[in-house]
């Protein structure tokens, strides 16, 4: 006769991606015995390819940044925005994010959950998740009982635990397919370096990293990096995941296709990204949401490492404070800081999606997108309305007035919403009201 293997532990974490490694380091660290564990081995857990990531979400996070190869790959001399004709171009000298290869931040980050005390288990996937009385009190896997306290839902989109649930999954509904990114990433060896600078010189962009925009629909691009150095490029690509537009592997592969100088494939992969604001309900009791299962992405862009690093820091420093309305008070701090702005950016992220070629070339040619909102997009942060940009924007305004009519009220709906985020209610009671509201303000 078999027994059933029953385990008590202060928090489970399920996924070992970023989000679910970093909540295992905070957790571990503030001395919770926690267990991580990840339906794939623990070598194969989380993003496997190269993620751009803002240098100052590592801070925030309580995250080490990487400093040298191979994990960080590269800090851009020039980020360089381009319309699908190539003919308007918006250049940012530097770059606000670190070129990661996220094989080994995944592991760095496992490491050191370790090493601070949490037990890490691959090939361990959840089968249940088991409540009584509404509360969340543990979950089964394939190997064993796990009772806990906390249980974090860390498993990217699909959300295992989150969907088991149905407090969770009326409030959190999968993400529609026209707020689903489709994304995919390679690392490529440079066939014929000297093709490849000769591609460069002719578009004037040695040593830039380069942004298509507007490929596949407006929120559509393709990033191309050549380090000829090394002989190798990388190219990153994402649009809506709808029928009328290719996939993000389908803009990889046409160009490699149409690049004779594009050699063979190191490594990479292809997934999808959720890209509708956070969930407004991240915890019930004895259970929490973190990284792409809570859609902690900053939409704009499909870029989630940062914003789910930053949810874990916080979900593990309220539980370490007191357990007890851990979660609620987790799921408010969240909401009023960078919930705010990665809400407040999917109002952009909407309005992107209905941009045509055309549009995107319009934007860039009459100045309505700057470098000053450039950067702060890449860089995560809301950009500073100072006098010096509203001044801009008006003249630019007069040269593209049927944009500047679409764009400038999407602005101001932006703004609003960052408020309305900023004064996520203290008392469940008003949560209902507080959501109904959101979801008008940015969804109308
Ligand atoms: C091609 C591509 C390029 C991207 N580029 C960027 C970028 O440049 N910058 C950026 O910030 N973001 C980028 N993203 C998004 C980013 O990769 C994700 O937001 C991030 O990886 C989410 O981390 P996570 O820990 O929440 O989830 P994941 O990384 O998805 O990890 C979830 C883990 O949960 C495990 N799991 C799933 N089901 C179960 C189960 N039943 N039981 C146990 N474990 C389970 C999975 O095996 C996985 O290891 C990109 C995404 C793609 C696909």
């Amino acid at each position: 006769m078999t027994t059933e293997r029953i385990e008590h532990w202060d928090a489970v974490v399920v996924g070992a991606g970023t989000a679910g490694s970093a909540a295992a380091l905070h957790l571990a660290r503030a001395n919770k015995r926690v267990l991580l564990i990840d339906a794939r081995p623990l070598a194969d857990s989380g993003a496997r390819w190269v993620n751009a990531i803002p240098d100052w979400m590592f801070d925030e996070a309580g995250v080490d940044k990487p400093t040298e190869r191979p994990e960080l790959r590269a800090r851009v001399a020039r980020h360089v925005m381009l319309d699908p004709s190539w003919k308007h171009r918006l250049v940012l000298d530097g770059s606000p994010v670190l070129f990661v290869d996220m094989r080994h931040m995944v592991d760095r980050l496992q490491t050191a959950a370790r090493e601070a005390g949490a037990v890490l288990r691959g090939s361990e996937p959840l089968r249940e998740v088991l409540s009584s009385d509404g509360r969340v009190t543990g979950v089964r896997t394939s190997k064993a009982t796990l009772r806990a306290s906390l249980v974090v839902d860390a498993s990217g989109m699909s959300g295992v635990v989150r969907s088991r649930v149905a407090a969770l999954s009326e409030r959190c509904p999968r993400p529609k397919h026209g707020d689903v990114c489709s994304a995919a990433q390679e690392v490529r060896r440079i066939r014929s370096v000297r093709d490849a600078r000769a591609w460069l010189a002719s578009r004037g962009a040695v040593g830039d990293a380069l942004g298509v925009v507007g490929l596949e629909g407006g929120f559509s691009t393709r990033l191309i990096q050549v380090d000829l150095e090394r002989a190798e490029v990388e190219i990153l690509t994402g649009a809506i995941a709808a029928r009328e537009h290719a996939s993000g592997q389908a803009l990889v592969d046409e160009f490699v296709r149409e690049h004779d100088w594009v050699g063979e494939r190191l490594f990479g992969g292809a997934g999808a990204i959720p890209l509708r604001r956070p969930y407004d309900t991240l915890a019930i009791e004895g259970a929490a949401l973190i990284g792409d299962a809570a859609c902690q992405v900053f939409s704009a862009h499909g870029s989630g490492v940062g914003a789910g690093m930053i949810a874990a820091r916080m979900l593990a420093e309220e539980f370490a404070r007191d357990p007890r309305g851990a979660s609620q008070r987790y799921q408010q701090r969240f909401h009023r800081t960078l919930g705010a702005r990665l809400a407040a950016y999917d109002v952009f992220r909407r309005l992107s999606q209905t941009f045509s070629r055309d549009d995107v070339a319009e934007l860039i040619a009459s100045g309505l997108f700057t470098e000053q909102t450039f950067a702060a997009g890449l860089a995560q942060e809301m950009p500073a309305l100072d006098a010096r940009l509203l001044a801009g924007l008006a003249r630019s305004a007069l040269r593209a007035p049927r944009l500047a009519a679409r764009l400038l009220p999407t602005a101001l709906q932006m703004q609003l919403v960052h408020r309305w985020y900023e004064r996520f209610p203290t008392v469940a009671a008003l949560a209902r009201p507080w959501s109904a509201a959101a979801a008008a303000l940015v969804e109308r």
